[in-house]
């Protein structure tokens, strides 16, 4: 089964609905990190021009109970205007009406989007009726929101099942994201490095276990590699550790070992005698006493790990090697960072917290691909087909 692109689909003149995820970070009214809009920005420049006939859609945030002024897309339509150079009509009550109603009485320099999708109830309980009302009437359904794929809601499901598959296509960055992801889980060049990080083994399970497929090399950083010392009977100390979880680090051991994947855990630490920024980083080498928690990988482990990562030919990274939010405790997460950027093959960095920790560290430039959806992108690696890309299928 291939992707069906946009490329494919003759637009001009066309009615278009476009799902973007336009999800970003917004306080006080002004947006903290344009990226999701800066990538959609190119399969937006495409449609119009091609047609000026556009209706973009996006949710924002989790609103509660019909949404606040704070939950409103105003800001980004904003944004998209200037960078678009013309006028972005936000259209706030689309509920009763189709849209495409709405796109009717604008001008041909004018282009809709529509307020934050999760307004309505129906978005989440993937209602008909209301994708109905989103995409009657248009003559071709875009889906650009690689972030909301693995969602089964109304714009990215029910509303694309009422245009025939011939009329629905990928956007440009949904077909990025796609192949950069898949051939992390189907054809990486070996040497292939999988850097897993962050809090829980129990959330990341799937991903380690399909990934554990295709690895030659596993490195475990962050709270979870606490759950995998404590497994192999080293004092860990305070630090987190998910005692109720030994059977899935068991599992993973135990295919590791099947598949011939080595499985590198943290030598040393950078420990402190509470969970709070101001805490001393004390280092620590091998068991961690009572009373002492790790919250970063030390420099032994640091450099270990950059070894590894610098003589792969793939490397896929998600998940903090440490409390990379607090200075004291960052060093470990930059030091995966910048030896990915020394690689000379494919980097690929997935998952929210390790994007900003990359772009935090300054090297994101260097790497060939930094995934613009968290959970989607996890799941997608898991070997789940997202419900909203199973259908942009030819
Ligand atoms: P996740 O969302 O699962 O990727 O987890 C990311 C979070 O894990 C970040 O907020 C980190 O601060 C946190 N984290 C990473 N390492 C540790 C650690 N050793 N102890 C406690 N929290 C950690």
């Amino acid at each position: 089964m291939q992707l069906r692109k946009i490329e494919d689909l003759e637009l001009t003149g066309k009615k278009v609905f476009l799902r973007l995820d336009l999800n970003v970070p917004i306080k006080n009214g002004k947006i903290q990190d344009e990226t999701r809009i800066s990538e959609a920005l190119p399969t937006i420049k495409y449609i119009l021009e091609r047609t000026s006939r556009l209706t973009m859609a996006s949710h924002l945030g989790r609103p509660q109970n019909g949404g606040s002024p704070a939950d409103s897309l105003e800001p980004v339509g904003a944004k998209l205007s200037e960078l678009l150079e013309r006028e972005v009509v936000l259209f706030p009550d689309y509920a009763t009406e189709s849209t495409i109603q709405l796109l009717n009485t604008l001008s041909k320099n004018q282009v809709m989007l529509l307020e934050n999708l999760r307004f309505n109830p129906g978005e989440e309980a993937n209602n008909v009726e209301f994708a109905h009302a989103l995409v009657d009437g248009y003559d071709f359904y875009i889906n650009d929101a690689f972030g909301t794929s693995h969602r089964a809601h109304a714009s990215v499901s029910a509303a694309a099942e009422l245009l025939s598959a011939d009329r629905r296509a990928a956007g440009y960055l949904m077909q990025k994201e796609i192949t950069a992801l898949s051939e992390i889980v189907s054809r990486p060049a070996a040497p292939f490095t999988v850097i897993m990080g962050g809090s829980k083994v129990s959330d990341k399970i799937s991903v380690i276990l399909n990934l554990l497929n295709t690895c030659n090399h596993m490195l475990i950083g962050g709270a979870m590699a606490y759950t995998f010392l404590k497994f192999k009977g080293i004092d860990v100390g305070s630090s987190r550790v998910e005692a109720d979880k030994m059977d899935l680090v068991e599992t993973i051991f135990r295919n590791a070992e099947s598949r011939k994947v080595q499985i590198h855990l943290p030598v040393d630490h950078l420990c402190a005698n509470e969970f709070a920024e101001t805490a001393a980083a004390i280092p620590v080498s091998g068991a961690i006493p009572a009373g002492l928690m790790g919250l970063d990988i030390g420099p032994e482990t640091q450099k270990a790990f950059a070894r590894v990562i610098r003589e792969s030919k793939t490397v896929f990274w998600n998940g903090p090697m440490g409390v990379f939010e607090w200075p004291k405790f960052s060093k470990g997460t930059m030091s995966i960072a910048e030896a990915m950027a020394d690689v000379r093959g494919k980097t690929v960095v997935g998952g929210g917290d390790s994007v900003s920790a990359v772009h935090q560290s300054g090297f994101a430039s260097k790497m060939t691909h930094i995934s613009t959806g968290g959970g989607a992108s996890l799941e997608f690696l898991e070997g789940k087909v997202l419900p909203g890309i199973k259908l942009l299928m030819k």
